[in-house]
């Protein structure tokens, strides 16, 4: 069977762009639980998070991300989507986990020169870089652990799609 297929990390790790180019490299269908939550809702995440608070966004958040696993699908997950143990849990349980891993300065210069502010609120309303270094250092050991696979999102997205080709495939080799 073919599992669903995770890709975690934090904003601007490329979840969209590399799980778009991926689930086309193997004829998956591909969700993004950012989006799914917002055609549910009919609002963007900014406004969720301003009626209903950051809690009331992950109790979405993680509604979506059941709503969206399914087998032959690539993932795309919301940045905070492992803060929670049960959707940790939960990935791992039903499919593979992909960690796109990059430091923070070049998630930092991505978001900047795309800002996005309505479906990205910002956490803290602090520069970019700050924040997204606090965000590494609180998350990185929640993708890590959830992660079976962490790949170096710094390369260019074909490049990260082959690396995650390639890890799937030692997977089912091993
Ligand atoms: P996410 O969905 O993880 O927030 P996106 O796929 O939306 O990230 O990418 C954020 C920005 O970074 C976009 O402007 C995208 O074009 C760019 N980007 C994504 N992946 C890469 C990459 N591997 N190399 C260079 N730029 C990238
Ligand atoms: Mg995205």
């Amino acid at each position: 069977m073919s599992l669903p297929i995770f890709l975690v990390g934090a904003r601007g790790c490329g979840k969209t762009t590399v799980g778009q180019a991926l689930s086309q490299a193997l004829g998956y269908a591909f969700s993004d639980t950012d989006q799914h939550l917002q055609l549910t809702m009919q609002r963007s995440v900014a406004q969720v998070v301003a009626d209903e608070g950051w809690e009331g966004f992950r109790a979405r958040e993680s509604q979506s991300l059941y709503a969206v696993t399914a087998p032959a699908t690539i993932i795309a997950t919301g940045g905070g989507m492992v803060l929670a143990e049960g959707n940790r849990c939960y990935m791992r349980e039903h499919g593979r986990v992909i960690w796109l891993s990059a430091p923070a300065h070049v998630l930092a210069d991505r978001l900047e020169k795309q800002p996005d502010a309505d479906q990205r609120p910002t956490l803290t309303g602090r520069p970019i870089a700050e924040e997204m270094s606090e965000v590494l250092r609180a998350r990185a050991h929640l993708y890590r652990q959830v992660a079976h696979h962490e790949v170096n999102a710094m390369q260019a997205p074909d490049a990260v799609v082959e690396q995650i080709l390639h890890c799937l495939a030692m997977a089912r080799a091993s």
